[in-house]
């Protein structure tokens, strides 16, 4: 036993982030872990106590994109959107991805690896910049890496270190229906974003491939449990493909599922990737596509793309560094 936690004390000093306070406070003196959580957040941190560094900054009016190489070798990309009164760190919790969605770069050349719950945090904290909200939205999906995702906003919710407000964490996801049902239960108040992108099975399938084994209608139908179960909008993201998902019958679809519920829909616009065969639609096409919902009663925000010129909007995050290995 001894001996255990003796490993286990070396591996806190080794990779600290991965630690929540009271974890290390089992296991080292008291005093030693209040002192290693503030110099891990209160102060920047030691150069010992990462184990990743950043690699590149692209940066530009309102946003910064972050490279970031791992351990082993492995390279991973965190965006940054400045507010006017702080920022949004959009954090990656996977290398690559396996969902394949058509409209999106991060997947394209597979799933590698799940992230550390360490690697999710340090990617907020090297940054050095006041972040006052956090979206797992970046590389890879989050619900695919259950585990370490739920004990990183542990570590980022906690007391004695960065005590950031769960209501500022959202998390956006294509929906696993097992992993949302699993979401529902903890109790963590986090926003949820589901990405939602069409009204049929067959639609969807083509635009996110993977997710084929997860009925659209139980993607929903989990999402308003979500809602009700915490008290909070859920957002759901529609990203507007013309002449795919844009018909009279997907307006009449989401208005029979989404009507006097507490949801938002948020109308997106393809950020281009290397699918060439997906087109932007015109602007006035979408003003009108988001008339049309609100003539049917549905709450609906079109968003704005940030860092499109830095390949670092949504859809576009596919760090190069990988592509070789
Ligand atoms: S949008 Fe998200 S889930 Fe889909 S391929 Fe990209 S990273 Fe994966």
């Amino acid at each position: 036993m001894r001996h255990l936690f003796k490993d286990l004390s070396g591996h806190i000093k080794k990779d600290p982030y991965g630690f929540t306070y009271d974890e290390m406070a089992k296991v080292i003196q008291e005093n030693e872990a209040k002192a290693l959580y503030a110099s891990l957040y209160k102060h920047f941190p030691k150069k010992k106590y990462l184990t990743m560094h950043i690699k590149d900054i692209y940066k530009k009016t309102d946003t910064e994109k972050y490279v970031y190489e791992l351990i082993d070798g492995n390279c991973i990309e965190t965006v940054y959107i400045k507010r006017r009164d702080g920022g949004t760190a959009c954090v990656s919790t996977q290398v690559g991805c396996s969902v394949g969605c058509v409209f999106c770069n991060s997947g394209r050349n597979g799933f590698v690896r799940n992230l550390t719950p360490s690697e999710m945090v340090q990617q907020v904290r090297l940054m050095r910049r006041k972040v006052n909200r956090i979206v797992f939205m970046g590389m890879g999906e989050p619900l695919f890496n259950y585990d370490n995702l739920i004990k990183a906003i542990h570590i980022l919710r906690d007391r004695n270190g960065m005590n950031f407000p769960t209501n500022g964490i959202t998390l956006s996801t294509v929906g696993p229906v097992k992993q949302l049902k699993k979401l529902r239960e903890e109790h963590l108040k986090i926003q949820l974003t589901i990405s939602l992108h069409a009204t049929t099975q067959a639609i969807r399938n083509r635009i996110i491939p993977n997710m084929n084994k997860n009925d659209i209608n139980d993607v929903v139908k989990e999402g308003l449990s979500y809602a009700k179960r915490h008290n909070r909008k859920v957002v759901f993201a529609y990203l507007l493909l013309p002449g795919i998902n844009d018909r009279p019958s997907d307006i009449r679809q989401l208005a029979t599922w989404f009507k006097n519920e507490n949801i938002m829909l948020n109308l997106l616009e393809y950020n281009p990737t290397s699918n060439l065969q997906i087109k932007t639609p015109a602007k006035q096409k979408m003003i009108a596509f988001k008339k049309q919902l609100e003539l049917a009663g549905l709450d609906v925000v079109m968003r704005v793309s940030h860092g499109r010129d830095i390949k670092a909007a949504c859809g576009q995050l596919a760090c190069k560094y990988n592509e070789n290995k």
